[in-house]
């Protein structure tokens, strides 16, 4: 029988697991924490009964995918739950924005600013089924619809600044810069609209839905489904080298470059072991879970709906932050992203009290405490949030890295989102998800998609392993 095993046990490893053992592979999963699931990961780290997503929150390019509708996980367990309003933006004195699923709705709360954001999420939301044909791939393949492809590529190609410049009124700047800001670049910087168009039509076209109890449930889901295809997952075991592995067909490494160049070793070809060492990684993130007594006092009312709430006040103060942090400074007033997904799912809070998600980009490897400068962002916009907190958790850049090894320096997307990493990841070549060693592939979000709990990258490097085999 054909075998297979796969190092890492996070969404793009799991995909990877299932669709080879559905396609009739002998499948083991190693993973070196206790627990399985990578950056999806849920836990009680706050009070008993409340449940924290230690990593990934929202889920809106996971909803409707190839893996997503080959694997078929809501058979095996998976419900995706959505909150009313999907994002949210408060801006000083309870102004702020809201994006809705309708662009139209969205469009109705934006004022002066409704045509224009019509204009830009409307197309792209009618087509987004057939764009993310097209960029759920590895760039470097003749589109399956170029000219839609066209537009969203026109727009993802701008700066995010220049983007948010097309709207006048403050709101609606905002309400672009915090979706934009998800890319953790400079927005004058080229490209960095890429991220936040993408992720700005998904809340229109898929929402932003959390997995009901909790993302573990997304892995507890692709566990489920690999087991039923007979493969198997063990924990608590570092992979260091591919002579532990035995011989296996298929290794996939569901790992950042750095470990794939230290696992492959010698057998890597020169120059995947330079492009692969070249590969970079953005800055990190600091985070602190809440344990809230009651509700977050926002004064901004939409924000009291909304599953995201991205803290930063104007575009201008979010572009000041954003440049301090890709400059190795911290800023006093981080970006902070808020997430409540109790709201959508009831089922993490109990008697009263909530679970409440918030994180910080910080510099890469940064070893001061974020924590107060979180919560001075959180209470400018909502003012008594800090008598409301029963507890905290708290995990700095450094200890993210501990928590898990892909997230070099605190960077939780594995690696920088410049123009060529997003064109081209982890380096130039048709076949990215290949090392250069027969039947050994690259599987982690380090590879094309990129970053996110949906598996693409998994099912789109299980897809040239098996390729690889006929
Ligand atoms: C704070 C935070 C917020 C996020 N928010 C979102 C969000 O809202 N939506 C979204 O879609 N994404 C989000 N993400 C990103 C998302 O979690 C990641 O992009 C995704 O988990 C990447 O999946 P992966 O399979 O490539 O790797 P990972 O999920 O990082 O998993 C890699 C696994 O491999 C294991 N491993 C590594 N090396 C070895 C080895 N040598 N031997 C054995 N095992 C090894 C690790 O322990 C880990 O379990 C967030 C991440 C973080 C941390």
């Amino acid at each position: 029988m054909t075998t297979a095993v796969v190092v890492g046990s996070g969404p793009n490893g799991l995909a990877a697991a299932v669709t080879l053992a559905k396609a009739g592979l002998q499948v083991t999963v190693i993973e070196a924490a206790h627990v399985v699931g990578g950056g999806t990961r849920s836990s009680e780290l706050t009070l008993p009964g409340l449940i924290h997503d230690e990593c990934s929150g929202f889920h809106p390019l996971a909803v409707d995918t190839p893996f997503s509708r080959e694997a078929d996980l809501h058979s095996h367990g998976l419900r995706w739950l959505w909150p009313e309003v999907q994002y949210s933006h408060p801006l000083d004195g309870g102004r702020g924005a809201a994006a809705l699923r309708s662009v139209g709705d969205t469009a109705l709360g934006l004022g002066d600013d409704a045509r224009r954001w019509r204009q830009v999420f409307g197309p792209l939301t009618e087509n987004f089924d057939r764009i993310t044909e097209d960029f759920l791939r590895p760039m470097l393949h003749v589109p399956a619809h170029p000219l839609v492809l066209a537009r969203f590529g026109l727009l993802s190609s701008l700066p995010a600044s220049v983007l948010a410049s097309r709207w006048s009124t403050p709101e609606a700047r905002a309400l672009y810069a915090g979706v934009a800001a998800h890319a953790m670049r400079p927005l004058s910087s080229p490209m960095s609209s890429a991220i936040g168009v993408a992720l700005g039509t998904a809340a229109h076209a898929y929402g932003w839905p959390v997995a009901e109890g909790g993302s573990a449930a997304i892995s507890a889901a692709m566990v489920a489904a690999l087991e039923s295809h007979g493969g198997k997952v063990l924990t608590g075991t570092t992979v260091r080298t591919l002579a532990e592995l035995g011989e296996p067909d298929v290794v996939m490494l569901d790992v950042a470059p750095s470990a794939a160049v230290s696992i492959v070793g010698d057998r890597l070809p020169g120059r995947v072991r330079r492009a692969l060492s070249r590969y970079r990684h953005g800055p990190g993130v600091f985070k602190v879970e809440f344990a809230v007594d009651g509700e977050v006092p926002w004064r901004h009312e939409d924000s009291r709906r909304a599953g995201t709430v991205h803290i930063g006040g104007s575009v201008e103060e979010i572009a000041a932050a954003e440049r301090e942090v890709a400059r190795g400074g911290m800023p006093e007033r981080p970006f902070v992203l808020v997430g409540q997904q109790y709201l959508a799912d009831p089922s993490r809070s109990k008697d009263g009290k909530n679970p409440l998600y918030a994180y910080a980009h910080v510099p890469a490897g940064y070893t001061g405490d974020a924590t107060a400068a979180i919560e001075r962002q959180i209470e400018r916009f909502a003012p008594g949030f800090k008598d409301r907190v029963l507890a905290r958790h708290v995990r700095s850049a450094v200890q993210m890295e501990e928590h898990n090894p892909n997230y070099i320096g605190g960077d939780v997307v594995t690696g920088a989102n410049s123009p060529l990493q997003l064109v081209f990841r982890p380096r130039v070549t048709l076949n990215p998800y290949a090392v250069g060693v027969p039947g050994v592939y690259l599987c982690s979000a380090a590879t094309p998609p990129g970053a996110g709990a949906h598996g693409m990258c998994g099912y789109n490097a299980a897809k040239a392993a098996l390729a690889g085999l006929s």
